[in-house]
């Protein structure tokens, strides 16, 4: 199998006929290869999405039929939901509950801004002149590039290609090259739905050149990116050259905060499935459980004897809970943490390992909690992206905030309690983007998704979302025209 690139409407290899392997993660065999494409080909779609925004119909396109064409790709994604969710679970890792559920939600992705592009868009305006009617519109923006990581591939694309397409933008779509798959089918489908030549195209390829390209080319007009801070520094420099507009969505070191007023039984679940789901490799993981510390001693047992308890296999199989990391280097990163954490003096509560057991072809790594951290450490500042767990105990409100607040990210948070009126005090006081309370992890097409401080610019999803893929135009009409006497010398 070997996956391609779609550009001016029709799938072509990589230009000079290079391809790289791509990978299953739970037994690091081959499934297949993919286009490397070259600078060659990675220019031809930017001039195919600035010839079809700038001459051709789709930026004009009334939203209704816009939306139709969504509509009908969100009702072909659930029609091979099963395919896409096993392709996610063979390139990614992670187990088919959780890709079946990325299915899902991005055909629902889909829809939710068909639906959006219809609703009314711009504003009037009531202004000190009574001959004026002044008024806003909402254009798109241009050529995006967008370009993604490999934690959630389909889900990923559909986040930035719906808000894109649906507010007449021309979209240029690169995969991270660990997880080409899922993006094939898509575009399998993106083709059978029939949108006009240069409007949706998909180049694979490493983040430098192709990525890099997107970000630089003057020829693109705003660059979306998902992805690691280095990246998205990069991408922010390069995409300065001609003043893109950017949306960054990077990573996290989420705190997860457990009173001792909570629901025990609840929130014990909760720090679990902050941290393990998809193998702690999701940005807003809740990677930094805050207990209160009159908890800890009933806790944090039950804690580790959970965590031991959880399956951890090949995501293909049923029965699996939790599956392998992306790619064995990836694997050797988190294991280097999980010693330089034992090093600095971290206490292992339980993990800290690889498997040496039939998993050992995978990249698995044991679900792995440490208590005695302390806050200056790099397993408590640094974002590992695996199934990491740190415990910092806290005594006061006043204390879970300052120690949630010490990092430089600031994506997601969580609260468990009891007390409504702590909930929000303490929900407010906390530098993050996307909060819960009694909760971890549920997120909305409906809802804006990103952070503060290091963790990103900007709003995906959501009216936000959809915003960030508008221009705002103001348009100011006379409708009682005088002569305006101004320079007398006019006739
Ligand atoms: P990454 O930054 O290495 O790669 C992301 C994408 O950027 C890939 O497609 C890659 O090819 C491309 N890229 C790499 N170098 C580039 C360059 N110089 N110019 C342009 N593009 C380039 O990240 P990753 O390892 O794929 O993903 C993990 C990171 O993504 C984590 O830090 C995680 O927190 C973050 N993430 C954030 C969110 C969010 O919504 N905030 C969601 C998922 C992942």
């Amino acid at each position: 199998m070997t996956l391609k690139n779609y550009v001016h409407g029709a799938f072509v290899p990589a230009w000079n006929g290079i391809v790289r392997p791509f990978y299953n993660p739970a037994d690091n065999s081959q499934l297949g290869e993919v286009a490397e494409s070259s600078l060659e080909d990675v220019d031809k779609a930017i001039l195919a999405a600035r010839v079809a925004f700038d001459e051709g119909p789709w930026p004009r396109t009334p939203a209704q039929e816009r939306a139709a064409r969504l509509f009908k790709l969100a009702d072909l994604i659930e029609s091979r939901a099963e395919e896409f969710a096993e392709m996610d679970t063979r390139n990614c890792g992670k187990p088919l509950r959780e890709s079946r559920f990325d299915v899902s939600d991005a055909a629902a992705c889909f829809r939710y801004y068909a639906g959006l592009a219809t609703k009314p868009q711009g504003q009037t305006f009531e202004v000190g002149d009574p001959n004026i009617i002044c008024q806003t519109v909402r254009e798109p923006i241009g050529v995006c590039g967008q370009i993604i990581p490999w934690n959630f591939p389909l889900l990923m694309a559909a986040w930035k290609l719906a808000p894109g397409l649906a507010a007449g933008n021309c979209c240029i779509l690169k995969p991270s090259e660990l997880t080409p798959l899922s993006a094939s089918l898509l575009f399998e489908l993106i083709d059978e739905v029939g949108f006009p030549p240069g409007v949706v195209q998909l180049v694979y390829g490493l983040g430098s050149p192709i990525g890099a390209r997107l970000a630089e080319s003057p020829l693109v007009d705003k660059i979306a990116f998902t992805g690691g801070g280095d990246t998205g520094r990069k991408i922010l420099a390069a995409a300065a050259s001609n003043f893109k507009k950017v949306s960054l969505e990077l990573g996290g070191k989420s705190p997860n905060i457990v009173f001792a007023d909570s629901d025990h039984d609840h929130a014990l679940e909760y720090a679990l499935f902050a941290i393990f789901a998809g193998q702690g490799q999701v940005c807003s993981a809740g990677s930094r459980l805050l207990l209160e510390r009159s908890l800890a001693d009933s806790f944090l047992p039950r804690l580790a004897a959970a965590a031991e308890k959880i399956v951890v296999g090949p995501g293909m199989d049923d029965a699996t809970e939790m599956g392998p990391l992306i790619t064995r280097a990836h694997q050797k990163k988190v294991l280097n943490h999980i010693q330089s954490a034992c090093c600095e003096g971290a206490e292992l509560l339980t993990g800290g390992s690889a498997y040496n057991d039939h998993r050992s072809i995978g990249n698995y790594v044991q679900p792995t909690i440490f208590v005695g951290v302390k806050p200056s450490m790099r397993i408590v500042q640094e974002e590992i992206f695996g199934p990491v767990l740190t415990v910092q105990l806290f005594d006061t409100e006043d204390e879970a905030v300052h120690i949630a607040n010490d990092t430089t990210y600031g994506l997601a948070a969580g609260v468990f309690t009891k007390d409504g009126a702590k909930a929000q005090r303490v929900i407010r006081r906390l530098r993050a983007g996307i909060t819960w309370i009694n909760t971890y992890h549920p997120t909305f097409n409906e809802a804006p998704w990103g952070g503060y401080k290091q963790s990103g610019m900007g709003r995906e999803l959501g009216t936000y979302g959809y915003e960030a893929y508008t221009e705002v135009k103001q348009i100011n009409q006379c409708i009682n025209p005088q002569p305006l006497d101004w320079f007398r010398s006019a006739p």
